[in-house]
């Protein structure tokens, strides 16, 4: 093996946090190459709430650190993709019963000061019966308070790191599972499913809730992290929201659940919090369903009923146990292992909001001599002409001034394009968009097909964009045609 031919670091897995690394290892000049054996973001970094957020619940746990350090993330990421991420109010109805206006009061003054705030304002106390967003509620609920935090597209930003590693030289490769891996005089050998075979100085586990069964059956390390496996289920019903707020709830058993305005016309309301054995998602059961439609039911004027659910999807989340705590109590921040003596890390849980941070902290134990530089970096897509005070002011100006200079479109096509491929659309403008196959244009495919990875009708209808929420059945087998499959995707 030349010298030359060998990476310094191998990642195994694709989610936010592999392709985070790998995008800022490559921009440090190390030799990489990302390996995830499903689709980019295929398992838990595409079922997140999609919230870039402290978590305002965490202080309560006291884990200030963790919620100063995500705020601060907060405003990096609103700057670096302001076309999947943008800032987002939450209503907090209150509950006399469940948390005194005072905590709350406390809670929300420390989350507006905890860290540097530009991206996004500041909370207030709402009278529900003089909101906008108040007939929604029931009668019971007359106060709330109002705070801001981010939403985005999580899949997407997946994707978007992987193609900016890609562009900065990184090797990326999808569908193709690590099989094996064996010790060497230099590091490591890794081989995948294919037979493809890399030599590397440094190997990362990033393989999310697999990273357990990865360290001990394919890396054979002795000191692999114990893990406890928790899903966490969303359903997507007809939007409840009438404002552009995102609603926070308390619920009896001190749990939390979100009801984020979602696509346009639906409401995003999640999470369960169910102990699993396997690191696959499974369907949701009837009892996590039950649960959320309780959950939000309590909270609304006119209920929803499973006959309003039109989408389910779940994700699991590896939680390092500690002891004598809850699940929902249990740190939601990240844990770097690594193992003795074998130029080798686990990475285990962190955050989709704190994902770039934890790429600096593993390069900063990996390779202490390079240095860090994607704080203020954008992202593909991301490079907005920036005149204002915040970058989503800069993205609305660009989006008016996009939709005048391509008037032949409409409207709603050229915003729909703008918040997935950013600057991007441009360029998809100019060249013509091709046939529609019901909603999404051929050269959109095309562009996904050859620049995202993407490769089935799956990818595109729930991943890279959310697409099947929108299409027909007719629309989604044209879909399926395009990438050579005969069959129409689920819903
Ligand atoms: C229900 C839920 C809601 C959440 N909501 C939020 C939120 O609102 N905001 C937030 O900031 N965070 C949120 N999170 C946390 C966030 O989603 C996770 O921290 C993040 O997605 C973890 O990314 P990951 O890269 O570690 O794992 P994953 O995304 O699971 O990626 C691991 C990858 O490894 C691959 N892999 C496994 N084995 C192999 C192998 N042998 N070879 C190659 N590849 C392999 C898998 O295919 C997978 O793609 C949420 C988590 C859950 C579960």
């Amino acid at each position: 093996m030349s010298a030359d031919t060998i990476l310094d670091l191998l990642v195994i897995g694709g989610g936010v946090n592999g392709a985070g690394v790998a995008r800022d290892a490559v921009g440090r000049g190390l030799k990489v190459a990302l390996i995830e054996g499903g689709d980019l973001g295929g398992a838990t970094s595409s079922a997140s709430t999609k919230l870039i957020h402290g978590g305002l619940r965490y202080l309560e746990f006291y884990e200030f650190a963790l919620v100063r350090k995500a705020l601060a993330e907060r405003e990096v990421i609103l700057k670096a993709a302001p076309h999947i991420s943008w800032p987002m109010p939450f209503l907090l109805p209150h509950e006399p019963h469940l948390r005194p206006a005072w905590l709350i009061r406390a809670g929300l003054f420390l989350y507006d000061n905890l860290a540097q705030r530009h991206e996004v304002p500041g909370s207030s106390t709402v009278q529900l019966r003089k909101d906008a967003a108040g007939p929604a509620f029931d009668r019971h609920l007359t106060k709330a308070f109002r705070y801001w935090d981010g939403w985005i597209d999580d899949a997407r930003l997946v994707v978007l790191n992987a193609r900016d590693a890609r562009a900065r030289g990184a090797t990326i490769v999808t569908r193709d599972p690590v099989t094996t891996t064996r010790r060497t005089d230099f590091g490591w050998e890794v081989t995948t499913a294919s037979g493809r075979t890399f030599a590397t100085r440094q190997l990362l586990n990033c393989a999310g809730p697999w990273a357990e069964k990865v360290a001990r059956e394919l890396m054979g390390v002795n000191d692999a992290p114990r893990l406890s496996l928790v899903q966490g289920g969303h359903i997507v019903t007809r939007k409840v929201n009438r404002t552009a707020d995102a609603w926070m709830l308390q619920q009896p058993d001190g749990r939390i659940i979100f009801v984020i305005p979602y696509e346009g016309d639906y409401s995003l309301i999640g999470t369960t919090e169910t102990p699993v054995d396997e690191p696959g998602a499974k369907a949701l059961t009837q009892a996590e369903e039950s649960y959320l439609l309780e959950a939000v039911n309590r909270s609304l004027a006119k209920p929803l009923t499973t006959d309003d659910i039109v989408h389910r999807f779940a994700g699991v989340r590896p939680l390092v146990l500690e002891e004598g705590k809850a699940l929902r109590e249990t740190t939601r921040d990240w844990k770097l292992v690594p193992h003795d003596g074998a130029a080798a890390m686990t990475v285990i849980g962190g955050k989709i909001t704190t994902y770039r941070l934890l790429a600096e902290a593993v390069l900063k134990q990996l390779f202490p001599a390079t240095k860090p530089w994607t704080k203020g970096a954008v992202l593909p897509g991301g490079d907005i002409p920036r005149t204002r005070a915040t970058a989503q002011a800069d993205f609305e100006s660009w989006l008016i001034d996009l939709k005048a200079r391509h008037q032949l479109y409409d409207p709603a096509i050229v915003q729909r394009m703008a918040r997935l491929y950013g600057t991007e659309t441009e360029t998809l403008l100019d060249r013509g968009l091709g046939a529609n196959l019901g909603g999404l244009f051929e050269a959109e495919l095309q562009h996904m097909r050859e620049q995202e990875w993407a490769t089935t009708a799956e990818d595109v209808l729930w991943r890279r964009t959310k697409m099947g929420l929108h299409l027909d059945a007719k629309a989604k087998t044209r879909v399926a045609t395009f990438f050579g499959e005969r069959a129409a995707v689920s819903a």
